[in-house]
């Protein structure tokens, strides 16, 4: 599977049966499946989703916001409950081209993405173990109506 290092934003190949082996970066050695939220920047998020085949759930959140705040932990617990998902914060204030490109007009709001794709957002504050049976149910049925399409 294809994993984009969250700190240098090299695309790494890593073998299905070692991602439960903490696999790290080979440029840079930072860890690939660190099961807690990365920020990544506007200008590396397109390279990131892309090259990323793991499920990615985006939390777009800012400073001043102060249900971002409470989603904080929650997204945090949930990063340790659900290590098969990389789980990204973009801060929209910082990033105009993520938030235009997907039109964000609540923060916090949440994007679940695989292989690229965005197949589910929710807005607003939700708790941790409610965020994981969420993004996991869409990710199961998006598999399934992937192995019927193909
Ligand atoms: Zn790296």
């Amino acid at each position: 599977m294809h994993l984009v290092c969250p700190t240098c934003n090299a695309t790494n190949r890593i073998p299905d049966e070692r991602l439960a082996d903490a696999p790290v970066c080979g440029k840079c050695g930072h860890a690939l499946m660190a099961a807690e939220p990365v920020a990544i920047s506007d200008q590396a998020l397109p390279k990131f989703l892309a090259n990323t085949e793991a499920p990615v759930l985006i939390d777009f959140w800012a400073e001043w916001c102060g249900p971002c705040r409470m989603m904080a932990p929650q997204f945090e617990a949930a990063a340790k409950q659900a290590p098969e998902i990389r789980f990204v914060k973009v801060d929209s204030d910082a990033a105009p081209g993520a938030s235009q490109r997907y039109g964000i007009r609540s923060i916090p709001t949440l994007l679940l993405f695989q292989g690229g794709k965005e197949i589910g957002r929710q807005s607003g504050v939700m708790p941790a173990a409610q965020l994981v049976g969420w993004a996991r149910s869409l990710l199961a049925s998006h598999e399934k109506a992937g192995k019927i399409n193909t």
